[in-house]
């Protein structure tokens, strides 16, 4: 019997083990797949003496975490590396935008698109490192994070919080129009955006391009020395100094729950894990409530709920060992971690366009990581570990491109979407595949069958759109990292505050779990089930 089980041992159930474990508790750690991680781990993939990131590779937001910060990861060997540049975003006429630590550099390229725009960025900029700390608080708190909000409309004022609450809900196109003169501004952010599945002219897009780009500017995008795979061994590290346990290869079936409470977690082969105070599930919501948990012991109107829940896109992803740098069109690309390619903000909308009517598109948007650059660790001198994906529809009704893809992503199908990735690459980087002295490359199915919260490679647990966010993320009422079972907690991307790596949902659900389990616990549950009374009706 330990305090609490914690269901996969992907970013967010490490954190969330680690923060249970320094408060005392006794911990276990169960994960389905043979190593810890989720999708946080890298290896040597695609050749000897390349180590490639299996899933995510650069972590913003990992950075600005409080949650991260807390648990001094650093003292567990974790290093940080950057690459000279942090975004480049070549706009397909010849030009190219970039996001540079130095905020002279970013105004520079935004200036050259058009004069003023570099101006626009300082002011940006200045207001975000006003409101950044209360932000991130508000944040990585549970639902309604009332402190860090009251502090933000002091800081605001009330018009402007009004204006800020507006442009919390626009599409980015729209907001970058009133902000911006440049195509290279809206590119910018719109390439930023596209790390969840919400496109230029998306409600709520806005928001997403701009906080991606603002840590850029004050955090950069940094990136593991060694590998993604030093964060998830640093987090294991630390928990298993701090006395906690991680079993891997034990698949979760079943949560036990015994007059509402959630009592214990049943594996795959019939062994019972008891948890005296708490199961943490960070585990995609759909599997937790459609699979692990009877139906009988949920609300119908939850499961009803869960039958509108929106998976992000599927996703094609592609590592590479390259022989030499990417021969880039132009020389930031080559210096930038990430690149964003697949042109202007049009041609994403087009993109995005193809992906909201089921079309697997036809020129791809890809995330491009050159790995090497931002940390040399990564390969050989003179060469380049390369790290990309791209979109595909959850649901494919047509294929926009002449090859009849249906969306049963067979090997053959795969391939299509690799060779159209190259193909884009080739386009902003003439002689690419020339370089490539090897490949790896995982489908929608390859990614959930290596973790399988990746339901056909959706990134954040769940659709970022405004309807699945904050009180309706995963569905309405579950807001927080409450469920309708006493001592069942949801800690994954599919959570609050979402998807990405920065541990946000796990230690919600680990310092909920720590208040249900001190003195105002009984309080705290009264209350909880008079919300769910009322939400479930
Ligand atoms: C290709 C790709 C690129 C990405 N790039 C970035 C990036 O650059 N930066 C960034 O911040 N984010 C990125 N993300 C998103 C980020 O990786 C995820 O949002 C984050 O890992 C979510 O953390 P999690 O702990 O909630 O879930 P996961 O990391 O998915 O971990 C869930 C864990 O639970 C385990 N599990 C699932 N079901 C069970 C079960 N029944 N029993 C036991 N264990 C189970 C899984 O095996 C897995 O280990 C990327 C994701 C992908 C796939």
């Amino acid at each position: 019997m330990t305090d609490a089980v914690i269901v996969g041992a992907g970013p967010n159930g490490l954190v969330a083990a680690n923060m249970l474990a320094d408060a005392g508790w006794s911990v276990t750690v169960l994960e389905a797949a043979d190593h810890p991680g989720g999708a946080v781990r890298s290896a040597e993939v695609t050749a000897p003496g390349y180590c490639n990131d299996l899933f995510s590779a650069f972590y913003p937001l990992a950075a600005a975490s409080p949650f991260m910060a807390a648990l001094d990861l650093e003292r567990w060997g974790l290093r940080w590396a950057h690459a000279p540049l942090v975004v480049t975003h070549p706009i397909g006429d010849g030009r190219v935008v970039t996001l540079s630590r130095d905020v002279d550099v970013t105004a520079a390229s935004l200036d050259a698109f058009a004069p003023g725009d570099g101006e626009a960025w300082r002011r940006l900029v200045a207001q975000f490192e006003r409101l950044r700390d209360d932000l991130v608080a508000a944040l990585f708190r549970p639902f309604p994070p009332v402190t860090p909000t009251l502090r933000l409309l002091r800081e605001l004022g009330a018009g402007d919080a009004l204006r800020f609450a507006r442009f919390a809900t626009m599409p980015l196109r729209r907001w970058a129009e009133e902000e911006f003169n440049g195509v290279g501004a809206a590119s910018l952010f719109a390439g930023n955006a596209l790390h969840t599945d919400l496109g230029p002219d998306s409600s709520g897009a806005a928001v997403f391009g701009w906080l991606l780009c603002m840590l850029g500017q004050t955090d950069g995008f940094p990136v593991p020395v060694g590998g993604a795979q030093s964060l998830t061994d640093a987090l294991v590290a630390r928990l298993q100094t701090a006395g906690g346990r991680l079993v891997c290869g034990q698949a979760v079936r079943e949560v036990v729950v015994h007059g509402g409470r959630a009592v214990a977690v049943r594996t795959v082969d019939g062994t019972e894990y008891a948890a005296e105070r708490a199961v943490l599930a960070a585990v995609d919501a759909p599997q937790l409530f459609n699979a692990m948990v009877a139906p009988e012991h949920l609300p119908p109107r939850l499961l009803d709920d869960l039958r509108k829940f929106q998976w992000d896109n599927a996703t094609v992803k592609v590592d590479w060992a390259l022989g030499g740098p990417v021969p880039w069109a132009d020389d930031r690309s080559g210096q930038s971690g990430t690149v964003h390619l697949g042109g202007d903000v049009d041609a994403l909308t087009r993109y995005t366009g193809q992906l909201a009517v089921g079309a697997v598109p036809d020129r791809p948007y890809i995330v491009f990581g050159q790995m090497t650059t931002a940390d040399p660790s990564r390969s050989p001198a003179g060469t380049e570990a390369a790290w990309g994906y791209t979109h595909v529809p959850q649901t494919v009704r047509s294929d926009a491109g002449s090859d009849g893809l249906t969306g049963t992503w067979d090997e053959r199908e795969v391939q299509v979407v690799v060779d159209r990735l190259e193909a884009q690459v080739e386009r902003f980087a003439p002689g690419f595949r020339a370089r490539i002295a090897g490949r790896y490359v995982n489908g929608p199915l390859g990614l959930q069958q290596a973790d399988r919260s990746l339901f056909r490679g959706a990134l954040n647990g769940g659709s970022a759109a405004i309807h699945q966010q904050l009180i309706w993320r995963p569905v309405p009422g579950l807001g927080r990292a409450e469920t309708p079972i006493e001592r069942l907690y949801l800690a994954s991307g599919s959570a609050h505050p979402g998807g990405g790596v920065h541990g946000g949902p796990g230690g919600i659900a680990a310092r909920t779990a720590l208040r249900d389990a001190g003195v105002l616990g009984p309080l705290r549950r009264r209350l909880v089930r008079a919300a769910n009374r009322a939400v479930y009706r």
